[in-house]
C-alpha cells in the first residue's frame, strides 16, 4: 500500500469484479443499436474506469471525450464545476453513455447533462464508478453506480489529489497529512481535470 493511503476502501480484485459485472449490464441494455454507441469519458479522473469497462462490451461503439475541471489544484472540496474542454464527437441522435469517475456534490454531471442534452442525443445515460451517497443531490440522475462510499477522500484508479495518485491500482482513503500539508504549504495549482 502507498505510504499516503490511511486505507484501501476498495480492492483491485474489487473493482475488476464489479467492473465486469457493469460491463455486462450495459451490454445487455445496448445491445443491438442500429449505430454505435457513443462512450464520453470525462477526463481525466475515468480514464482507467472506461479503459477496463469498454473491454467488457463487445458491442459497436465510439469514444469521446470531455474535460471537466472541479477542484482547484491542491484542494479536496469542489469549486464549481467547468467544461475545460468541449466535445470532441458530434452526438446528434445517437445512443450516448457518459462515464464519470465520482458523483460528490453533483454539479460536475449537472453541468455535462445540461450541455450534452443540448446536442439532442437519442438517449443519454451516466455511469459512475463511485457515489458518495451522504452528499448526492436528488436531481442529478445516474443509471450505473459502481459503488457507494463514504464521504471521505479517495485516491486511485483514475482519481487524484493534486494530480497525483491516479494510477494506484485500488481505491484507497488519503491520509489528511497529505492533504493538509500541502493546502497550508502551496498555492492551488490551478484548475485540474
Ligand atoms: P462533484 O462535481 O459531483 O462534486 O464532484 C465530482 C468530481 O469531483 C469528480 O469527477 C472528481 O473529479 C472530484 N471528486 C469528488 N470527490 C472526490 C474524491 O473523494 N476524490 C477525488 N480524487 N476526487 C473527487
Ligand atoms: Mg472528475
Amino acid at each position: 500500500m502507498h505510504t499516503d493511503v490511511n486505507k484501501i476502501l476498495i480492492t483491485r480484485e474489487g473493482l475488476a469484479d464489479r467492473v465486469q459485472q457493469l460491463g455486462r449490464e450495459m451490454t445487455t441494455l445496448y445491445l443491438g443499436l442500429d449505430s454505435p454507441l457513443i462512450i464520453i469519458t470525462v477526463l481525466n479522473g475515468s480514464m482507467v474506469f472506461m479503459a477496463d469497462l469498454i473491454r467488457h462490451m463487445p458491442i459497436t461503439m465510439n469514444l469521446g471525450v470531455l474535460g471537466v475541471s472541479s477542484y482547484a489544484g491542491a484542494t479536496t472540496r469542489s469549486q464549481g464545476a467547468k467544461i475545460v474542454m468541449q466535445l470532441d464527437t458530434d452526438i446528434r441522435d445517437r445512443h450516448v453513455l457518459v462515464i464519470d469517475d465520482i458523483l460528490d456534490t453533483g454539479n460536475t454531471l449537472r453541468l455535462i447533462h445540461e450541455d450534452l442534452g443540448k446536442l439532442k442525443p437519442a438517449s443519454l445515460r451516466t455511469a459512475v464508478l463511485l457515489r458518495k451517497p451522504a452528499r448526492a443531490p436528488s436531481d442529478v440522475t445516474v443509471e450505473f453506480i459502481g459503488f457507494d462510499i463514504e464521504d471521505r477522500f479517495v485516491v486511485g484508479y483514475g482519481l487524484d489529489f493534486d494530480g497525483r495518485y491516479r494510477n494506484l491500482p485500488y481505491i484507497g482513503v488519503l491520509k489528511p497529512d497529505c492533504y493538509q500539508a500541502s493546502a497550508a504549504g502551496t498555492e492551488p495549482a490551478g484548475r485540474t481535470m
